[in-house]
């Protein structure tokens, strides 16, 4: 393993695409390798056993769970940790400004910054926190899901309930793995059902 100081690793893509496993793998390769590693989760991120990451193929980690970055600055003050990982980032409370100020503050230190986080919500729109922090990134991955429905490279977590919300936490039951082409005709039915519910209506 290389000598990692004040890096910034970021695992991004969709859900089901391996981000937290590869956050995971890293934290333990870090800890073998005898580094100092925390790991942070968002308190929103509440599916599973509180205190452990968990990801979709169920092995576990354990984490802190915070609320914002201003727990993780003054947990990292006590802990003097060498490498922070920080899953699911774009749930993260506070300010954008704040939170990249407040990690490129952890890099200044020499202290390894690993994040995991949606690069987009179901809509396709990019997560702004995400958006900020992955030109600033030393490492920066990209992960895939597989297509539920053609089986080629997924590119976003498609909603199958009918919930507007940019965040609802759920897992397959809610979110399925599409990529573009994909995705394009589902919203293209979506739309031709809400348009022919509208006609009917009118009528
Ligand atoms: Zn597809």
């Amino acid at each position: 393993m290389h000598q990692y100081k004040g890096k910034l690793i970021i695992h991004t893509g969709s859900m089901f695409s391996g981000k937290t496993s590869s956050l995971e793998r890293e934290v333990k390769r870090f800890t073998i390798a005898g580094y100092n590693t925390i790991a942070f989760k968002p308190s929103i991120d509440t599916r599973y056993e509180k205190s452990e990451i968990v990801t979709h193929d169920n092995t576990s980690l354990k984490g802190v769970l915070v609320d914002n970055i201003d727990e993780i600055v003054e947990y990292c003050k006590v802990q003097n940790p060498d490498v922070i990982a920080i899953d699911e980032v774009q749930f993260l409370g506070g300010d954008i400004k704040k939170i990249v100020a407040s990690i490129n503050e952890f890099l200044a230190q020499d202290i390894t910054v690993i994040l995991a986080g949606l690069d987009m919500d179901f809509t396709g729109q990019a997560f702004e926190i995400v958006k900020e922090l992955m030109p600033l990134a030393d490492y920066l991955y990209k992960h895939h899901a597989v297509c539920v429905k053609c089986g080629t490279d997924a590119w976003v977590s498609h909603r199958k309930t009918k919930d507007t919300e940019r965040v609802v936490i759920g897992a397959s039951k809610e979110y399925e793995p599409l990529c573009r082409r994909c995705f394009l005709e589902e919203k293209a039915i979506e739309e031709d059902i809400v348009n022919k519910n509208q006609v009917e209506f009118r009528i």
